[in-house]
């Protein structure tokens, strides 16, 4: 008899988009004439730049003709992209990256999940709370995280830090030991950023623990502040125990093209075994390579006029993330994340319960947010707010929730 993964019968349901969705529908269907303005879902709304557009047409037009056609491509993704980021989004901050130790992918989503692949089920996981729930719920299905309790919301395996105002956003260093961290600056869903002080401190943890730092940096592009590392390999030792995650998601608008890249360095060494070479045998086992086509829209950015178009993408979500920022402070709120991030972490009024606050804003405003309580227990008290939107309806829907206050 084929027997299934358990693992996946012990997952909660995906509560929190689907309730968010079922709580919008029915209020559209009870009030036909309101005019909903979304700011929960973090999917970007500009279009693909011309840079990247005009490359990815060339790519196709190179599959017109057996000279230039394309079939499968390196695992690792083509040398050209992994250069390109090698040189731009490493050499040119000081980082001695090299081009085989970036392995390129459909995405961060893929390879948050999937590098558990090379890790023993054995493994102790520290996740932040409130989490992008992939890193919890990949190791659930992979058997690292114990049962799940439904009460406190919680895996039983599982170390939970939390990462709240009341530590600056920044979780405490485990007293036992864990071996996996994951970290995620700027953060999902708080919009905070880690400092270099505070990424050096889990540095030389994990160094001393031979622990592991999966870092996932998908938000990097919206670093403002100069002084805030847009890697973990800006920090002294990273390359002894850290995982870098990142994506062309937000950075370019790539949600629906899917790319994204892991550094790997080959420094990396755990009982023995070269991470990077077990991950480039895992990729080569389950992974046949990001597409050439969309690849080539990913160097494109790296051109000068590809790097100026999509800055001018990522400052028109930035001055959404500053309107919002400043318009609900100036409602009396306590607003976190915004100026390194897409993303709006607003303190309830009242201590008013997530879901609760989220309520209000839809049945009066007709706003969509995001309750914290969703991203984990820790996220209760908070709602969520991207700056992903666009530029006039975010304005109405700040100008909404003023009134309402
Ligand atoms: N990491 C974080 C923290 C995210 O918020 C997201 C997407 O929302 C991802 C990774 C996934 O990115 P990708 O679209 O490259 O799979």
């Amino acid at each position: 008899m084929a027997k299934i993964n358990e693992n996946f019968e012990k997952l909660p349901g995906s509560y929190l988009f689907a309730e968010i969705a079922r709580r919008t529908e029915a209020f559209q269907e009870a009030n036909p004439d309101a005019d909903i303005i979304k700011l929960g879902i973090g999917d970007v709304t500009r279009p693909l730049v011309s840079a990247v557009r005009e490359a990815m047409h060339e790519a196709i037009d190179e599959q017109a003709s057996s000279d230039t056609f394309k079939g499968y491509g390196p695992y690792e993704g083509y040398a050209f992209l992994r250069e390109a980021i090698a040189e731009h989004d490493y050499a040119s901050r000081g980082m001695d990256i090299e081009p085989d130790e970036i392995f390129v992918s459909d995405g961060a989503k893929s390879d948050c999940g999937n590098i558990g692949d090379i890790l023993s089920v054995d493994n102790t996981i520290a996740v932040c709370d409130p989490v992008y729930p992939v890193y919890v719920d990949s190791n659930a299905i992979e058997g690292r995280a114990g049962e799940y309790d439904v009460d406190a919301e919680e895996w039983t395996r599982i170390h939970y830090m939390p990462t709240t105002a009341e530590n600056g956003f920044c979780p405490a260093l485990p007293s036992g030991d864990v071996d996996v961290i994951y970290l995620c600056s700027p953060n999902n869903p708080t919009g905070t950023v880690l400092t270099s002080e505070q990424l050096k401190a889990w540095v030389d943890y994990a160094n001393a623990h031979d622990a592991l730092i999966m870092f996932d940096a998908a938000y990097e592009r919206f670093i403002t502040e100069p002084d805030i590392p847009h890697s973990i390999f800006e920090v002294e030792g990273a390359k002894t125990c850290a995982i870098e995650f990142r994506s062309f998601s937000k950075t370019a608008g790539f949600t629906g093209m899917r790319c994204g890249y892991a550094v790997i360095p080959k420094a990396l060494v755990r009982q023995g075994q070269s991470l990077n070479e077990l991950w480039m045998r895992r990729q080569s086992t389950k992974f046949n390579g990001a597409s050439y086509i969309i690849q080539k829209g990913a160097a494109a950015i790296y051109t000068p006029e590809g790097a100026k178009q999509v800055e001018a993408s990522l400052d028109y979500y930035r001055q959404n993330a500053k309107v919002i920022k400043e318009g609900l402070e100036s409602a009396g709120l306590e607003v976190y994340g915004a100026v390194n991030s897409p993303y709006v972490w607003c303190k309830t009024p009242h201590a008013m319960g997530s879901w609760d606050f989220f309520n209000k804003l839809l049945e009066e405003a007709q706003v969509v947010t995001t309750p914290g309580a969703g991203f984990g227990p820790a996220g209760e008290g908070y709602i969520r707010l991207t700056a992903f939107g666009d530029a006039d309806q975010t304005r109405e829907a700040v100008e909404r929730i003023k009134r309402i206050l």
